[in-house]
């Protein structure tokens, strides 16, 4: 069957591919096992020249990928070029951290303990469309640095930087059947991945939806999971905070991706005596806000993904709905969608549910407590923001916030170098920074004894 992918700014086919079933998903297993053995015997100094190599080569294929993932997933392409810049980066991370996550040796009587981390063999990825490359190679550099074969599957909207970046580990040096791309449904090619007896570890990165059933389905064979789920994230700004700093870098923690990310501060917490003051700002700050041609060196935000998709997001502002603000966005063709802010209450469909496009729910809140209630009252708990000039304050409130990455005074959620992940209905398990390795190493102790 083929595959037709789209350019969701433009509507128009930019790839005829052959679409993967669960045949191809067999095989592609059966390839990464084969490999398996020789690949985790590579010496790790060996593993990091690969991995270093692959870095160089994203580096020096960075505009081609750029403009494959602009057209693709319809990023403006001068956010594209920093997600290429983080690919390269994590593979260089990767291949820095090969040979320094090791085991130890443990005094016990009689002997000695020490602890390896081994690979866990065949590694199934699924990922999603938002960030199809970065989130890929979050997953890959790991994979590989452990020593592990992966049969990596792109999401069916957007397969087509995946594919390229498989060409270029090939190129890297890194050995066929490693790493195995397949282009193809996730209830059929991701299904069988999680099915299948020979692959030891499902990393998903997805809807919270989803990550259910790869759970589900991973119970069948104790298969190992990681679940980068859905988010609802609050951005809290209290009265002592920088107002016009916070207006300023709000729109980008909600809009950046068309509001396609599940790190986006969707919830805007403002203090009640700041309210007014602060919607006024954010509002100014939301209509400067450039929507369009993802081409474009200048435009900050691009379509939605698809047609199915911006229906969903137009659901979400019925009649019941107080529109603060609504942005300016092309006609078509292309899956245009606005910048739009709504005054809520936080038991607001709006507030709750995660609405994966440009779209904030702007909440007062009456005191420190209202604010870690509100932020706290639902069942995502992926990143979020404090905007405070109380430094004290703002401890208290990042270890109160249930969430597995936060920021003060800042928007930012994503480092190479530091763990990523979340807590609650967000998943479990952490990618990026040294903590990403252990999500695809298995400790093993062992005892030696030294008596006679
Ligand atoms: P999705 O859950 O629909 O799909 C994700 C991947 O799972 C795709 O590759 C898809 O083909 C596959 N899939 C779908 N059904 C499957 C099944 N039955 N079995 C196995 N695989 C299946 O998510 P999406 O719409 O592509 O992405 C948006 C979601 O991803 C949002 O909820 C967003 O918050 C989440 N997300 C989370 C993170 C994170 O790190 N926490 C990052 C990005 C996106």
């Amino acid at each position: 069957m083929t595959l037709t992918v789209l350019n969701p700014a433009t509507e128009e086919p930019i790839a005829e591919l052959e679409q993967a079933g669960a045949e191809e998903a067999d095989a592609a297993v059966a390839r990464a096992k084969a490999a398996f053995p020789a690949w985790r015997a590579v010496a790790p100094g060996d593993r990091a020249r690969l991995l270093r190599r692959l870095a160089t080569l994203v580096e020096e294929h960075g505009e081609e990928l750029a403009q494959i993932e602009s057209r693709n997933v319809g990023k403006p392409i001068s956010g594209a070029r920093g997600e290429v810049g983080m690919v390269a980066q994590v593979f260089h991370f990767y291949a820095g951290a090969v040979d320094k996550h090791h085991g130890e040796t443990i005094p016990v009587a009689g002997g000695v303990a020490a602890t390896f981390r081994e690979p866990l063999g065949v590694v199934g990825l699924i990922v999603p469309w938002n960030f199809p490359l970065n989130i890929s190679s979050w997953k890959l550099g790991p994979a590989l640095a452990c020593g592990n074969t992966v049969v990596l599957k792109p999401a069916e909207l957007t397969p087509l930087s995946a594919i390229r970046l498989s060409e270029l580990c090939l190129e890297a040096g890194i050995p066929e059947g490693v790493v195995n791309v397949l282009a193809g449904k996730g209830s059929v090619v991701g299904q069988r991945l999680i099915e299948h007896p020979d692959v030891a570890k499902i990393g998903f990165t997805g809807s919270t939806e989803v990550g259910r059933l790869v759970m589900q389905g991973a119970a069948g064979t104790i298969k190992r999971v990681t679940l980068e789920l859905g988010g609802k994230s609050a951005n809290v700004i209290f009265e002592d905070a920088d107002l016009e700093q916070a207006a300023a870098s709000a729109p980008y923690a909600v809009f950046d991706n068309a509001g396609q990310d599940c790190c986006a501060r969707s919830r805007i917490l403002v203090h009640r005596s700041v309210y007014n003051r602060f919607l006024d700002l954010l509002v100014e700050a939301t209509r400067g806000v450039k929507v369009g041609d993802p081409g474009d060196e200048f435009t900050e935000m691009g379509p939605l993904i698809s047609a199915a998709h911006r229906e969903t997001v137009a659901s979400f502002l019925d009649d019941s709905v107080q529109v603060a603000f609504r942005g300016d966005a092309p006609g078509g063709p292309g899956y245009w969608f606005p910048c739009t802010l709504v005054e809520a209450a936080n038991e607001d469909r709006i507030a709750r549910e995660e609405v994966f496009g440009p779209v904030a729910a702007v909440i007062p809140f009456e005191d420190e407590a209202d604010a870690i209630r509100i932020a706290n009252d639902t069942p995502y708990g992926l990143s979020g923001s404090i905007w405070t000039r109380d430094g004290a304050r703002a401890l208290r409130v990042v270890r109160a916030v249930e969430a597995g990455v936060l920021s003060v005074n800042a928007n930012t959620s994503v480092r190479v170098q530091t763990p990523f992940g979340g807590f609650k209905q967000s998943g479990f398990g952490r990618e990026l920074g040294m903590h990403g390795l252990d999500g695809y190493s298995e400790v093993k102790s062992v005892f030696i004894s030294t008596e006679g």
